[in-house]
C-alpha cells in the first residue's frame, strides 16, 4: 500500500510543477478575498463551487451595509440609502452584461432561477395547434423539465406530446450535438422553443449556443437557455449569439451566497417590444410612473420589465460583493485560468484513469468542449472512494448512480490543490477499488 502515489510522484516537467504554476498565476491573489472552509484546522480542498461557490469575505461588510441603512434610515433607505434600494438591482447590469456577453438594458437580476425560467417561458412558450413542441437534452436539470412540463400543462398541453428529449449517448454520457440539430430541422415548423442547459449539470458539457440558436431561428423557433452552470465560468455572447432568452442562478460559479438573487436575459428586440406578453408587476413598469400607482402598465424597454417585485437588497448586497471580484479580476482571465486549471486536472486523472494498475475504475466523461467541472463516472465503488475523499479532506460532489462531479474554480483553487486532490484520487482508489482486483505483481 506503501506505493500508492506512485504514479502522481513520478517525474514532473517544469509545466506539471503545481508550484511553479501557483507563483505564474496572476490571480493567485484572489483567494485570499474568499472564506475558505476548514476542518481540524486544516483548509478544505474545495471543488464544489459548481454547486455552491464561496463566500466572498466582503460579503458581510456588503449586507451589513444595508443593514446598517435599514436601521438608521428605515423606509428613508430607498432613497437615501447609501446605494438606494429603488434602484439596488440597476449596479448589476454592467457586471451581467460583461458575463453574459449581451448589452445591459438585455440583463437583470431577479428573483431565483426557476421562477425566472418560469417567467420567461410565460412569454416565449406561446403554442398554436401547429407549433407546440419543445426540445431539451437529457440529463436537464431535473427543475428544468419540471418548468417545461407545467408549462405544457398551463397550456392544456400534454408534456409528453410537447417535449422531445435528445438523448444522451450510452457510453459518453453526453449529448451529440448532431443530434441535437437534426432533431431541431426535424420538429422544424412544429417546434416552438429549445431550451437547453448552456453547460449540463452532469457532466460538464458544453454547448454550442450559437448553432443551436441558428438552428432554432431557421425553423422559426425561439432559443433559450439555462446558465446555471455557464455564467463565471465558460464565455457567453448571448447578444452576438442571438439568443433569444435565458435565465442563471448566482450561487454556484458567482458565489452568491445559497440561494442567492437570481437573474435573467432577453435579447433587446424582445425586450424592447410591447408586443411579447410577459407577466405585470409595479417594478416592471416605467420607472417614472412607478409611483404614481396608476392603473396601467407600462413596461420599461428592458430586460427589466420581467420584474415583478422590488428588490431583495439583502441577498442583492452578497451578489454586489461576488460580482465585484469578477470586475476584478475579469471574466477573460478567470476563464484563461479556468481552462488552464481544468486541463491540469483532466491530465492527472487521465494517468490513474488510463493506468493498467487501476483496472479501469472510472472514466471522465466530461469532453473537451467543457468549463472548470469535470465529472467522473466510477465502473464501481464510486461512493466508497467519494466517502474517502471525504475523510481526505475533498468537498467534491456526488451525483447518483455513480458519478463524482468535481469543479477546481478559477478565483479561489490552486494548481497545488488539484495536484492534492489527484494523490488523494488515486490513494482512494487503491484502497476502495484496487485491493483485491487483480493488481498487478509489483503493487
Ligand atoms: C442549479 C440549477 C437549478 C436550481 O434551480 P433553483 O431555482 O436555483 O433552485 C436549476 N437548473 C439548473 C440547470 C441548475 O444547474
Amino acid at each position: 500500500m506503501q506505493m500508492f502515489d506512485w504514479i502522481m510522484s513520478s517525474p514532473q516537467s517544469e509545466s506539471d510543477n503545481p508550484s511553479i504554476l501557483d507563483s505564474n498565476d496572476s490571480l493567485a491573489s484572489f483567494r485570499s478575498a474568499f472564506h475558505i472552509p476548514e476542518k481540524d484546522g486544516k483548509e478544505l480542498i474545495y471543488f464544489c463551487g459548481n454547486s455552491l461557490g464561496l463566500q466572498p469575505i466582503a460579503v458581510s461588510q456588503s449586507v451589513q451595509s444595508e443593514l446598517n441603512d435599514w436601521a438608521t434610515l428605515g423606509v428613508e433607505g430607498h432613497v437615501h440609502a447609501s446605494r438606494p434600494w429603488v434602484s439596488y438591482h440597476e449596479q448589476f447590469a454592467r457586471s451581467l452584461a460583461a458575463l453574459t456577453g449581451s448589452l445591459e438594458s438585455e440583463v437583470v437580476a431577479m428573483n431565483a432561477l426557476t421562477v425566472n425560467l418560469h417567467l420567461l417561458l410565460v412569454s416565449f412558450y406561446r403554442p398554436t395547434p401547429t407549433r407546440f413542441r419543445i426540445i431539451c437534452e437529457e440529463k436537464a436539470f431535473p427543475s428544468d423539465l419540471y418548468a417545461l412540463q407545467s408549462q405544457a400543462k398551463l397550456h392544456g398541453l400534454d408534456p409528453t406530446e410537447v417535449i422531445r428529449i435528445v438523448p444522451a449517448g450510452k457510453d459518453t454520457q453526453t449529448i451529440d450535438e448532431h443530434a441535437l440539430l437534426q432533431a431541431i430541422r426535424e420538429e422544424g415548423p412544429r417546434l416552438a422553443l429549445i431550451m437547453i442547459g448552456g453547460v449540463n449539470y452532469y457532466t460538464g458539457q458544453v454547448f454550442d449556443m450559437a448553432a443551436l440558436t441558428r438552428a432554432a431561428h431557421d425553423v422559426g423557433a425561439y432559443a433559450g437557455f439555462d446558465l446555471a452552470h455557464a455564467i463565471g465560468n465558460i464565455e457567453l455572447h448571448l447578444h452576438g449569439w442571438n439568443v433569444d432568452f435565458a435565465a442563471w442562478c448566482s450561487y454556484k460559479y458567482l458565489n452568491s451566497g445559497p440561494g442567492g438573487v437570481a437573474g435573467a436575459y432577453i435579447h433587446e428586440r424582445h425586450a424592447r417590444s410591447d408586443e411579447l406578453f410577459r407577466l405585470a408587476g409595479w417594478w416592471g413598469t416605467d420607472k417614472a410612473k412607478r409611483f404614481l400607482m396608476e392603473p396601467e402598465f407600462q413596461p420599461i424597454a428592458s430586460a427589466e420589465s420581467w420584474q415583478l417585485s422590488n428588490a431583495p437588497v439583502l441577498s442583492m448586497a452578497a451578489h454586489k460583493a461576488s460580482l465585484d471580484l469578477f470586475d476584478q479580476a475579469g471574466i477573460q482571465n478567470v476563464i484563461a485560468k479556468s481552462r488552464n486549471l481544468t486541463a491540469y486536472a483532466a491530465s492527472l486523472l487521465a494517468r490513474i484513469a488510463e493506468h493498467p494498475d487501476f483496472n479501469n475504475a472510472f472514466t471522465v466523461i466530461t469532453p473537451t468542449q467543457r468549463g472548470a467541472q469535470l465529472s467522473l463516472l466510477f465502473h464501481r465503488n464510486g461512493k466508497a472512494v467519494f466517502d474517502a475523499l471525504s475523510r481526505a479532506g475533498v468537498i467534491a460532489d456526488w451525483r447518483e448512480p455513480n458519478v463524482i462531479r468535481i469543479a477546481p474554480a478559477p478565483l479561489y483553487n490552486t494548481y497545488s490543490e488539484v495536484k492534492e486532490f489527484a494523490v488523494l484520487l488515486e490513494e482512494a482508489v487503491l484502497n476502495e477499488i484496487g485491493e483485491d482486483k487483480n493488481m498487478t505483481q509489483d503493487l
